[in-house]
């Protein structure tokens, strides 16, 4: 099988994680602020957490700005359930912005347009998380020019997109957001095992995500009600979490880090590839945003079903039977059932359905070779019935 996405793990990277091994520390040492260095440094943020998964990184940036009981918060209903699940952890309401149909992100001018409804109706949300979906930036800077105007905070779910640009800089910088999250799980750019960051350039920020990933516990004299009572003392100052990340996972990002240009560099190569080889397909290649360099996760087609014999899934489960492991990204969240139950119907988001019945993600990671690509797109001309 040759699966949508793949780690890619070198002699290097097994080194630097035994060298932890036999190290003092296996948590809580040296490493992780060396890779979270290392990480801010390379895309030009002012502060990175590393926590456990991208989804406890979302879920500390809601807490950090301020998302509770009352406030809502929306996103692209085309992403992982995270992106959304991560305001009802704080108590807050989700609610959706359809995506646009050639971008597939969450589409700036139908944020404009649910904006102004919901300011006249009072229902203006505290925090959208725009999803780079596929590793696509969305338009920040328009995104930015209306959280300006309707006092909105902006967490960019990057989970898809480090090593990406927008308008000639690094995803992550945080000029036209408050908070970047990235994602280290294996199927993603680098990884960690499991793993994930939040960055920022506010110093406040910041430090409240330091003190909610480990506990609400400070050991900062300056941050403590009174004295400390002696050199043991800690302070519990709010409620907080375990979202740490390990040594040895921030050991094994630091090396990847290493190769991350190179990873995009090649899944870039092979998207060209893709896009030359599937010209003459019944299908709809990814259209990229000018002024952005995608970080490529994903390589998603559409099919288009008037030019081809066969159904989404027909063509899903032949390529799945010729040894090809697509899938699909994603489901769309408000059709899941357990946002359903809050009040989401099907035909609520429909570029997003649409999206849906048409959308295969073709195997993409910088381990995968030319040869193994063209057996995915001999593979697709078969299942297509071509
Ligand atoms: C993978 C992913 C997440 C969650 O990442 P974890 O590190 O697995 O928690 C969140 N959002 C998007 C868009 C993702 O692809």
């Amino acid at each position: 099988m040759i699966p949508y996405g793949r780690q890619d793990i070198r002699q290097a990277d097994i080194d630097a994680v035994t060298a932890v091994l036999q190290s003092d520390y296996l948590t809580q040492g040296p490493v992780v602020p060396r890779f979270e260095q290392a990480v801010a440094s390379h895309v030009g943020a002012g502060y990175a957490l590393a926590m456990n998964s991208a989804t406890s990184a979302l879920h500390v940036a809601c807490a950090a700005l301020g998302l509770g009981p009352g406030d809502r918060l929306w996103t692209s209903p085309v992403t992982f359930v995270a992106s959304a699940n991560c305001a009802l952890y704080c108590g807050a309401t989700v609610d959706f912005v359809d995506i646009n149909p050639k971008t597939y992100n969450l589409c700036p001018k139908a944020l404009a347009a649910k904006l102004e409804e919901a300011e006249q109706e009072g229902t203006l949300p505290k925090v959208v998380v725009p999803v780079h979906l596929c590793g696509q930036p969305c338009d920040m800077a328009e995104i930015h020019a209306l959280a300006q105007r309707y006092g909105f905070r902006v967490i960019e779910d990057a989970s898809h997109a480090i090593g990406g640009k927008y308008q000639d800089e690094f995803v992550g910088n945080g000029r036209y957001s408050d908070i970047t999250v990235f994602s280290f799980h294996p199927v993603k750019i680098i990884t960690t095992a499991e793993g994930g960051m939040a960055l920022t350039n506010s110093k406040e920020l910041a430090e409240r995500m330091e003190l909610l990933r480990s506990h609400g516990i400070t050991r900062d004299p300056a941050k403590m009600t009174h004295e400390p009572d002696g050199p043991w003392y800690y302070q519990q100052v709010d409620l907080g979490f375990n979202y740490r990340m390990t040594e040895l996972q921030a050991a094994l990002g630091l090396s990847q880090l290493e190769r991350l240009d190179d990873f995009v560099a090649r899944r870039h190569e092979l998207a060209r590839r893709y896009d030359d080889l599937l010209a003459n397909r019944p299908v709809v290649t990814p259209w990229q945003l000018p002024d952005t360099y995608s970080g490529l996760h994903l390589y998603v087609i559409r099919l288009d079903l008037s030019r081809i014999n066969r159904s989404h899934r027909q063509v899903f489960e032949s390529l799945r039977e010729l040894g090809i492991g697509v899938n699909l990204h994603y489901i769309p969240v408000h059709t899941q059932p357990y946002y359903q139950n809050l009040g989401f119907q099907p035909g609520d988001f429909p570029e997003s359905e649409a999206y849906y019945r048409e959308a295969i993600s073709l195997p993409m990671y910088s381990g995968l070779t030319d040869a193994q690509q063209d057996e995915v797109v001999a593979a697709l001309d078969k299942a297509l019935g071509l």
